[in-house]
């Protein structure tokens, strides 16, 4: 088996990983949460790119453990903020994870901007890195738009105020099983599938 240190604090990364890998037949693989690891330093997001803090991350725990490592960068991109809150989505209004906060704020510089330019789109980009420096970084998209007032109590971050292309609820009043097989973690995990089999392959 080889080991995969999944470097997030977010038990659902890991299922959802855990799923990625028995829907594609790659088995050798053991995933470890960072619980099941030395404890080392939290490395800081300074990247501007969701690239460069997923990389950030995945450097991190190979530096740390010396394991092939995955890791995320996910938030919300509003074309008419040029693709803010960004990388910032997190701490938006500040403070970090104050989710209602987020939303009220983004909804307020959004507030008299009409429905046609109120596109946006939530990115997820996963960086996979080995401890021989093979980095691999993909990226998710789940495109919809922006709506005036929160609507649903699923979820959790800006998942109230988008809804995906397609949909007439938005992200919040969707369940957790019809949200994951569509959104952007998915859509960028599912894109591994190469680089993992290969790493399952050494095995
Ligand atoms: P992280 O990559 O897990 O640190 O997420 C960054 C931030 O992006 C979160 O705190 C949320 O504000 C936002 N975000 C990322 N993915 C989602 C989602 O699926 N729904 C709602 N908000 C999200």
């Amino acid at each position: 088996m080889v080991k995969l240190l999944v470097a997030s604090n977010n038990a659902k990364k890991l299922k959802e990983l855990e799923k990625i890998l028995a829907d594609a037949g790659i088995e050798g693989i053991e995933l470890l949460p960072l619980s099941a690891v030395e404890p080392y330093p939290e490395p800081v997001e300074d990247g501007r790119t969701f690239a460069d803090n997923a990389l950030i991350k995945a450097r991190a725990g190979v530096q740390h453990t010396g394991l092939a490592t995955i890791a995320d960068d996910s938030g919300l991109a509003v074309e008419e903020l040029n693709g803010m809150p960004g990388v910032l989505s997190a701490r938006w209004s500040g403070g970090h994870g104050d989710d209602e906060a987020n939303n009220r704020l983004l909804l307020g510089q959004m507030a008299h901007v009409p429905a046609e330019r109120r596109a946006a789109a939530f990115v997820s980009v996963c960086a996979l890195v080995t401890p021989d420096g093979e980095e691999h970084v993909v990226e998710g998209r789940w495109p919809g738009s922006l709506l005036t007032a929160p609507q649903g109590e699923n979820g959790f971050g800006y998942d109230p105020l988008f809804q995906p292309e397609g949909e007439q609820r938005s992200a919040a009043e969707m369940t957790p099983e019809e949200k994951n097989a569509v959104s952007h973690r998915g859509r960028a995990l599912a894109q591994l599938r190469e680089p993992l089999a290969a790493l399952a392959r050494q095995a």
